[in-house]
């Protein structure tokens, strides 16, 4: 299936389990390109169960296409803000029982995919004005929707800063992983005790490589890696040193590991909003039933996944 019959499918569905009944909103959805606003991968998405649970399972791999799943997608996941759930907001956009031609105010529109959808819905008569208050977003937005070839032939369609609401209050996120740790903030540190860590923030992705390289750096049958965001990772005892390599995509990668015991800690690609806290280390022992196992054709004689595992045999994306 191409990435067409992706979104329609995704649109129909989404349509289905918000009970849409304006017709233009469940077109708007299989048009308008999410991938195109929410900025470059990697795409950290998360369902959340507001209106359709579960809706999140119902498209296969691969994770290309996981946008068009019934997911929030961070924008940044630092302050908590996200592109909302789908079904949630064709929820809100379908009560407002739109047409073509009408006026629409978007207070609160985050990098415009909402925005767009809605100019969709009024079309070429209609007129839409979206309001950001935070700048940086509101550039986002007004870079977005002015490549959104319908909006500006026809809608008049502008983006102002308002002291109003912000994006991130319209969906309220909550914790991907469910394990007995407060969410916000983690602790952990090397076999030693010299370097001693915490990070603050949700914990975005859990994964299992099985990959010769994780199997390499954690001398071990595989490498567990916390995805956590980037700045809230804070040293709070001595000093790790910093070994770098090449990966097969051709980023640097910065592993972290205690200059004394030798174990390693964390990875981070350079420029990344996100860092890899590696899973042994932390205090509290992680919950692994979450997880997504990838590069699963290295993995090694004997491991047995539990049943309905979501993997991979080689890279996720
Ligand atoms: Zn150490
Ligand atoms: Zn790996």
């Amino acid at each position: 299936m191409n990435v067409g019959g992706v979104r329609q499918l995704y649109a129909e569905t989404i349509g289905k389990a918000a009970k849409v009944r304006t017709e233009g909103l469940v077109r708007a959805l299989a048009i308008v390109p999410r991938e195109q606003y929410v900025g470059p991968r990697p795409w950290l998405c998360r369902p959340l169960p507001l209106l359709a649970a579960n809706l999140s399972m119902y498209l296969p791999p691969p994770q290309s296409y996981r946008l068009y799943q019934d997911v929030v997608v961070a924008i940044d996941p630092v302050r908590g803000l996200n592109n909302g759930q789908p079904s949630f907001l064709a929820f809100c956009i379908d009560s407002l029982d739109l047409g073509l031609g009408q006026r629409v105010t978007h207070i609160g529109c985050g990098v415009g995919y909402y925005t767009a959808i809605i100019a969709e819905i009024v079309g070429a008569n209609g007129y839409v004005l979206g309001a950001e208050i935070d700048p940086e977003l509101a550039a986002r937005a007004r870079d977005n929707l002015s490549n959104l070839r319908q909006v500006a032939r026809s809608s008049v369609l502008t983006v102002v800063s308002l002291g109003l609401f912000h994006a991130g209050s319209i969906v309220k996120e909550e914790p991907l992983l469910n394990d007995d740790t407060p969410p916000r903030l983690r602790a952990g540190g090397c076999q030693c005790g010299a370097v001693r860590y915490e990070v603050s923030g949700d914990a975005l992705e859990l994964y299992i490589c099985h990959c010769r390289e994780c199997q390499k750096q954690a001398a071990s049958a595989f490498g567990i890696s916390l995805i956590v965001p980037r700045a809230g990772l804070r040293v709070t005892r001595g000093a790790p040193k910093v070994w770098s390599r090449l990966t097969d995509s051709g980023h640097r990668l910065d592993c972290a590991f205690c200059p004394d015991c030798g174990s390693r800690l964390w990875h981070e690609r350079r420029a990344s909003a996100t860092l890899s806290v590696k899973g042994g280390s932390l205090d509290q022992p992680l919950d692994l039933r979450p997880a997504v196992h990838i590069w699963t054709s290295r993995m090694l004689p004997g491991i047995v996944l539990p049943e309905r595992t979501t993997q991979f045999p080689g890279e996720p994306h």
